[in-house]
């Protein structure tokens, strides 16, 4: 299967080919064609398997007939972080490099000034994330009856984020008549009930989950004898120390921990800077820069500012924190080994950590290799211990005596503080409904804290066994089942001839490409 079989347009395939891609990935080969066609599409896929140009190649294409009106996009791709956004946007640059299309990037903790002044001159294609989307359609600076194409990007995480009551209120506001492109890595029944009241008769496009795809990666356990803060920072410094590390993102579970974390890192003497939704987006943005230029050899990172970064080359991953759920621990070893490229997965693993655990070693269908930390060192652990990694023996009796830690008064708590965070994040979402919506407090709606934090609802759990291979699935959508759904479907709340839009004229201004 080449590009050209998916019947994409010469301007389209000459970008492809200038961005170096030679053969369509699955979800693309399974989703192009029929998102070309128009159909409305139920892509079932993680970041990294390509999904992103999945969407917006053929976005691309039906758009390059037309013209933006002022206010008035034509298409929309609703993320739920700013670094998404501002990858997804980055996508759209290079694949429609070829076209006169216009995009607007409405992303929080930047200007709202000059995103309105793109919308006022007229967009193809926003990109944006729900709050920042909703503040501007509230000011009156954006008009989405003309949206022909609808894309939800990691549905899943929007729902982690508490998002979903903005969402539809968002699509509640678009045409009945457009075509809707649905990404999720995994379907909770949340999901699904969105998928039944969004989406029309889509295509379901599945690929195959990081969990069968990592075979690249190998994946290790190191055990600590107790789950203090200093303890783990020791075996996270052993980890570092470890042969082969060039670089790495090391994953927290708790904002506060990832800013604690990289001090204590810098302390010792490594480069390392924290990325998390409650830093500035323009430091974000210039870290992470230095992290992909290499100028910057560590990442410590909370997950949903992780989520969907597009880093190609990562030598290791580290969970400081095993993950509170096991696709989390799915989406963050999938920061490594990708592209063909091996990678390392390190997780630093308390006695307390059993279930969690359990539920990552029945997942990914395996049992990393276990490791001890023994003084300041990583050894391999002793044979005794090795019996399942799901039940971690604590190390031996000389095992966690942490080397001196410079930063002993760094923390203020115990290692884990379970879901404080993420009922803090559901309330959030929920006052802001509250609210009616609107931004009284001046703060950027999808700045953080509300759009950093821990899974408020967790996706539902796949097992191995639903995660299965099936490299491409391509069938009818009989598997989306209402959950409890009390809106009416697009077809009874708008009658499928309703007018789009306000007129014919496009000005002059909006022929111009605008890169
Ligand atoms: P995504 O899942 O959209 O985040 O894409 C993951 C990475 O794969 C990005 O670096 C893309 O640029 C890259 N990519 C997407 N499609 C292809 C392809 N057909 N061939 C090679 N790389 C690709």
């Amino acid at each position: 299967m080449t590009f050209e079989d998916l019947g994409l347009s010469p301007k389209l395939l000459s970008a492809i080919a200038d961005a170096g891609y030679t053969t369509p990935t699955p979800i693309q080969a399974g989703a192009i064609p029929h998102a070309l066609a128009g159909r409305d599409v139920l892509g079932i896929a993680q970041t990294g398997t390509g999904k992103t140009a999945s969407f917006t190649l053929p976005m691309i294409e039906r758009l390059s007939r037309g013209r933006a009106r002022a206010r008035m996009p034509r298409s929309l791709i609703l993320c739920p972080t700013r670094e998404l956004a501002d990858q997804v946007a980055e996508n759209v640059k290079t694949y429609a490099k070829n076209h006169k299309l216009t995009m607007a990037l409405l992303i929080g903790g930047v200007a709202f000034g000059p995103q309105k002044e793109i919308l006022d001159r007229g967009a193809d294609i926003v990109i944006a994330t729900p709050g920042r989307m909703l503040d501007h359609s509230e000011r009156g600076g954006l008009l989405l009856m003309g949206v022909e194409i609808l894309v939800i990007d990691e549905a899943d995480r929007m729902l982690d984020m508490g998002f979903i009551p903005d969402i539809e209120r968002i699509v509640a506001m678009l045409p009945a008549r457009r075509q809707t492109l649905f990404f999720s890595a995994t379907m909770p029944n949340e999901i699904q009930r969105l998928v039944a009241s969004f989406l029309n008769n889509p295509e379901r496009v599945e690929v195959t989950r990081p969990a069968q795809t990592a075979e690249t990666i190998n994946q290790l356990l190191v055990r600590v004898p107790d789950s203090q803060p200093k303890t783990k920072r020791a075996a996270l410094r052993a980890a570092i120390n470890r042969d082969g590390v060039k670089n790495g993102i090391i994953f927290c579970n708790r904002k506060r921990d990832v800013d604690t974390v990289a001090r204590s890192l810098q302390r010792h003497g490594f480069s390392a800077a924290p990325i998390h939704g409650d830093l500035d987006q323009s430091l974000r943005t210039k870290t992470l820069a230095q992290f992909k230029s290499g100028e910057l050899r560590l990442l410590v990172a909370s997950d949903v500012a992780a989520r969907g970064l597009d880093i190609p080359a990562v030598s290791h991953v580290f969970n400081m924190d095993i993950p509170r759920n096991a696709d989390d621990y799915v989406h963050r070893i999938g920061r490594t080994g990708r592209a063909g490229l091996s990678g390392e997965s390190i997780t630093i693993v308390t006695p307390e950590d059993r279930k969690a655990l359990a539920a990552i070693t029945k997942l990914v269908g395996r049992e990393p290799d276990t490791l001890d930390l023994v003084g300041d060192r990583i050894t391999p652990a002793a044979p005794a211990q090795t019996s399942s990694a799901s039940e971690p023996a604590a190390p031996s009796a000389t095992a966690g005596q942490a080397a001196p830690d410079a930063d002993a008064n760094a923390d203020s708590g115990p290692a884990r503080e379970p879901a404080a965070e993420s009922s803090e994040a559901r309330g959030e979402g929920r006052s802001r409904r509250r609210r009616g919506g609107r931004n009284r407090s001046g703060r950027d709606r999808d700045s953080a804290p509300s759009s950093e934090t821990a899974p408020a609802s967790k996706p539902e759990k796949a097992s191995a066994k639903e995660s299965a291979p099936a490299s491409v699935e391509t069938v009818r959508p009989d598997t989306a089942q209402p959950q409890r759904s009390s809106r009416p479907s697009r077809a009874e709340r708008e009658p499928e001839d309703a007018a789009v839009g306000f007129g014919d004229h496009v000005p002059d201004f909006l022929l111009r490409p605008a890169f």
